[in-house]
C-alpha cells in the first residue's frame, strides 16, 4: 500500500513530464531546433522591458528651466562688483548693492529674465531707473539710465532680452555706465551668481551664497568727481580717471 502511494504520484509526474517534452517536440518540429535554442540561451522578452524601466530617449528632453538671467549689456564686462566699496571721497566702506556695467551712453539695456515693469523714476543717487518684478519675489533695477524705453511703464509686460532702457550717467553716477541689482524682496544678491545662468526650480536659485557679502572693502576708481561732493581728488589717473586713498574701515 505504501509503495503504491508513493508510486501513484511518480507516474503522474513522468507522465506530467512526457506532456511537457512532447509539446517541446513539437515546437521544435514546427519552428526547428535552432530557434528552439535560441529562445532558451535569451532571456525572456518580458524581463528585458522590466529591467529596462527608463523611458524611450525622446521623452528625455530637460525641462525647461524657471529662471534664467541674461546679461543687461551682452558682451560687455562688470568693472564694478557687488560688495562693500568706498567711493574716493567718502571716509567708510558701504555695500555697493549690484554691479556696474560701464557702456557709451545710449546703449540699450536689455531686461535680465521675463517680469513686469513694477516701477519706473528718478532718484538722487540711482538717477533715472527701471525696476522689473520677476516671479518667486525676484526684481532687478537698471539705473543711472538716459531713459526708459518706449512703453515701459509700471505693469507693462516685458520678455526677456527686449530693450528696457538707454544707458546714462544720471543721478550720483561716476561716468556713464549702467548699475544693475537683483534682489529677493528687500534682500541685494550678487549679480554674479546669476547672469548667463538658468535655474531648475526656484530651490535652485543660489540665495544665500549670492547674498553673502565679504568683509574686503574695495577703493573705488571713479570717472569723475560729482557735483555736490565736498573735497577734491587725491591724483588722476592718465585717462582721467580719479584716485584717492583713504584709510578703509572694516565692515
Ligand atoms: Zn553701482
Amino acid at each position: 500500500m505504501i509503495s503504491r502511494s508513493l508510486a501513484a504520484p511518480s507516474i503522474q509526474l513522468r507522465a506530467a513530464l512526457f506532456a511537457v517534452l512532447g509539446v517541446a517536440a513539437t515546437v521544435g518540429a514546427l519552428s526547428g531546433v535552432s530557434a528552439l535554442g535560441a529562445w532558451i540561451a535569451e532571456p525572456p522578452a518580458v524581463a528585458t522591458v522590466a529591467e529596462d524601466a527608463s523611458p524611450p530617449a525622446t521623452e528625455l528632453e530637460p525641462p525647461t528651466p524657471a529662471y534664467v538671467f541674461d546679461a543687461p549689456l551682452p558682451g560687455r564686462v562688470i568693472d564694478s562688483p557687488f560688495g562693500l566699496r568706498q567711493m574716493p571721497w567718502e571716509e567708510n566702506g558701504r555695500l555697493h548693492q549690484g554691479v556696474d556695467i560701464a557702456a557709451p551712453a545710449g546703449a540699450p539695456v536689455r531686461v535680465s529674465a521675463d517680469g513686469v515693469v513694477k516701477r519706473t523714476g528718478v532718484s538722487p543717487t540711482y538717477g533715472r531707473f527701471v525696476e522689473v518684478m520677476h516671479k518667486g519675489g525676484m526684481t532687478t533695477l537698471y539705473a543711472h539710465l538716459r531713459a526708459p524705453a518706449r512703453g515701459v511703464k509700471a505693469g507693462a509686460y516685458v520678455r526677456r532680452g527686449a530693450t528696457v532702457a538707454y544707458v546714462g550717467s544720471s543721478g550720483r553716477s561716476t561716468g556713464s555706465h549702467l548699475h544693475f541689482e537683483i534682489r529677493k524682496g528687500d534682500k541685494p544678491l550678487n549679480p554674479a551668481f546669476f547672469l548667463g545662468r538658468s535655474f531648475a526650480e526656484a530651490e535652485d536659485l543660489p540665495i544665500r551664497a549670492a547674498g553673502r557679502v565679504s568683509r574686503k572693502v574695495r577703493l573705488a576708481v571713479v570717472s569723475k568727481w560729482p557735483e555736490g561732493v565736498k573735497g577734491a581728488p587725491a591724483a588722476r589717473t592718465k585717462s582721467g580717471r580719479v584716485r584717492a586713498r583713504m584709510p578703509v574701515s572694516e565692515g
